[in-house]
């Protein structure tokens, strides 16, 4: 989710020479005239800036000659017939899809107030978790050895910032679809019966806290590793003033809501989640359940037992099953949807089912 903006607000920092051993993220907090602005425009959606939008065009029209038009999906989870490069970049049934409005109008509502929580959870705890880090660091190992920067750092530093997000991202996430009170949140996502760019931050507003919180205490956790080594003097290498890997990871992540079903060969997707995967995740289907949970990498799922690389062409239909789909319809019954879940759970003692569950018999 936030990969890349976090990434982007931790390359602007470092700390000056000579100073107390700060953390990148301390330091961005002390510039506080930029700091608002910085986080806001970095929490610009990756897949919703122009230049990010016109290189995932043109990457999908590469699709599109590589295919020969095939590998689209329609609403109904099938592949499309091949009819031409606009029907397959923008299908009609999937843009004017229900599912498709209700993911703009949470996303509005989720981007209204995010700023508020982005704010205050960057301010806090990623520079409590560096800075933590970093004073265990100093028990443990004394003074900092000052290492010497170079650029293979920077770049190592992209990756381990990048591994942390997804660590903590997956444990987030396996436990969303794995606590029926935190279900009942994240099947908001689950609800999107087609799949669209937008569909990446269809997010009900109470996840946004948690995510936030996580993606915090992943990058304060490596600031604070790469500050103690580097004495405070670490930048992270960077692409387009990205982090040099989340911007990679990112083209890759576009592609995770988008309805073309893009493989990767095996051998590559046990390393990193190709868009197929995250279709799988998507998928009702019960052999599909609660697969696939990392944002980047298939390390963590492989680790975990959640790994699922799907065949070609296989069938995925996306939303929570027609058992309960018809009460995740609209943008009210999405936003009241935990609400309600949550005083069933109170009033008669039964969770909500989770993941698995809440589709069960639909096959
Ligand atoms: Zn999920
Ligand atoms: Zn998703």
């Amino acid at each position: 989710m936030a990969a890349n903006s976090v990434a982007t607000a931790a390359t602007q920092t470092s700390a000056p020479a000579g100073t107390e051993l700060t953390d990148p993220f301390t330091e961005m907090v002390r510039q506080a005239s930029t700091f608002i602005f910085d986080i806001v425009a970095a929490n610009t959606p990756f897949d919703l800036r122009w230049d990010r939008l016109l290189i995932t065009l043109f990457l999908a029209c590469c699709l599109f000659l590589f295919y020969r038009g095939r590998g689209g999906r329609g609403a109904d989870g099938r592949e499309r017939e091949n009819k031409g490069l606009l029907a397959y970049l923008l299908p009609k049934d999937i843009y004017t899809h229900v599912s498709a409005k209700v993911d703009v109008g949470l996303w509005v509502l989720e981007r209204i107030l995010r700023p508020l929580w982005t704010v205050s959870l960057f301010a806090t705890v990623g520079p409590f978790t560096a800075q933590i880090t970093i004073d265990v660091f100093l028990s443990l190992f004394d003074a900092s050895p000052a290492l010497e920067i170079n650029y293979a750092w920077m770049l190592l530093y992209s990756l381990f910032s990048l591994l942390c997000y997804d660590f903590v991202f997956y444990v987030i996430h396996y436990t969303m679809h794995k606590v029926p009170a935190l279900w009942a949140i994240h099947k908001i996502h689950h609800s999107a019966e087609v799949l669209t760019p937008l569909t990446r931050g269809r997010e009900h507003f109470i996840a946004g806290p948690i995510w936030a919180a996580g993606s915090a205490m992943s990058y304060g956790f490596a600031a604070g590793v790469f500050t103690y080594f580097f004495d405070g003097s670490i930048v992270v290498a960077t692409l387009f003033n990205v982090s040099f890997f989340s911007f990679i990871l990112g083209l890759n992540g576009a592609f995770r809501h988008y309805h073309i079903q893009f493989h990767y060969p095996h051998w590559l997707a046990k390393w990193i989640q190709s868009p197929a995967m995250h279709h799988t995740h998507h998928s009702y289907l019960p052999q599909h359940w609660d697969t696939n949970m990392a944002a980047v990498t298939s390390i963590y799922d492989r680790l975990f037992g959640t790994l699922y690389i799907p065949e070609k062409n296989e069938f995925t239909p996306w939303g929570i099953g027609p058992n309960t789909q018809h009460e995740y319809r609209s943008f009210w019954q999405n936003v009241i949807g935990p609400f309600k879940d949550w005083h069933k759970m109170i009033r008669g003692g039964s969770s909500p089912q989770n993941g698995a569950a809440a589709q069960s018999g639909n096959s």
